[in-house]
């Protein structure tokens, strides 16, 4: 049994037993995975702090078979998330980050570019304390579209989800979760689970769709304008969306609100 090195950020980690811990790993060489560490709960050994949530370390890991936990040797510190400069909107929206990575990603299934993307995102939620509820959302809902979009889940904004016809986005659009996008008038009837979103809400996705993968614009101090009532609505879209793509809410959705 090889023994593997990868990069990896803390998703969950579960007490197993006085000494012991259960992590989900989101690896950028292997995608996500699960491992048992022996001894992660002692301050002093191999792991040491390593495994706290959030955090970015190196480990090394020897992979079991199918059904079988992996088993963590190693993992050295690289990043903490520090609470006290991220701030309790930073901290839960980091939390939802991790969510979000453990319930739309596969185990082994590796996206090195949504690794980077999400490491990225919590090295600026880690420093949010003082960036405004504003912006904390954004590099939320910028890192939610460069998630949907690498792992192929992005919702059609302009042409009909059904039959690729434009959409124009003035007053009110329909908008379909189960179709996954805007609807058109002809098609609109009859579909179930469908939402209308304000032409000002769709607008500001699809400027944040274009400018995501680097969180670029929010992290050199550019925030896009967008008004609370449509972040709001679009907070409230993209909880819809994602429960809908993964079959239920994620639990950190709630903490979510910038009020
Ligand atoms: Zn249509």
């Amino acid at each position: 049994m090889a023994a593997e090195k990868a990069t990896a950020l803390v998703l969950r980690a579960i007490d197993f037993s006085e000494t012991s811990v259960i992590v989900t790993l989101f690896t950028r060489e292997f995608g996500k995975i699960s491992g048992l560490a022996k001894g992660g709960r002692r301050l002093k050994g191999p792991f040491e702090s390593a495994l706290d949530l959030l955090a970015l370390c190196r480990i090394v890991f020897l992979r079991k078979s199918s059904d079988a936990l992996d088993l963590l040797t190693e993992a050295k510190l690289e990043r903490r998330f520090r609470v006290s400069e991220a701030g309790l909107a930073g901290l839960n929206a980091a939390f939802y980050v991790a969510e979000l990575l453990r319930e739309l990603t596969h185990d082994n299934d590796p996206h090195a570019e949504l690794f980077d993307a999400a490491d990225r995102t919590l090295v600026v939620l880690g420093q949010s304390r003082d960036a405004g509820a504003h912006v904390t959302a954004q590099h939320v809902f910028r890192f939610e579209l460069t998630a949907l979009r690498l792992l192929g889940h992005m919702p059609s904004l302009d042409a009909c989800a059904e039959c690729g016809a434009t959409v124009e986005a003035k007053g009110r659009v329909p908008f379909g979760h189960t179709a996954g996008g805007v609807l058109c008038a002809a098609c609109r009837p009859g579909k179930r689970n469908v939402v209308s979103l304000s032409a000002v809400a769709l607008g500001a996705l699809g400027k944040m769709s274009e400018e995501d993968g680097a969180a670029s614009g929010v992290a050199d101090g550019v925030a896009m304008d967008i008004e609370r009532s449509t972040r709001g609505e679009l907070r409230g879209l993209l909880n819809h969306y994602i429960a809908h793509l993964v079959g239920h809410e994620l639990r950190t959705q709630k903490s979510l609100s910038d009020r």
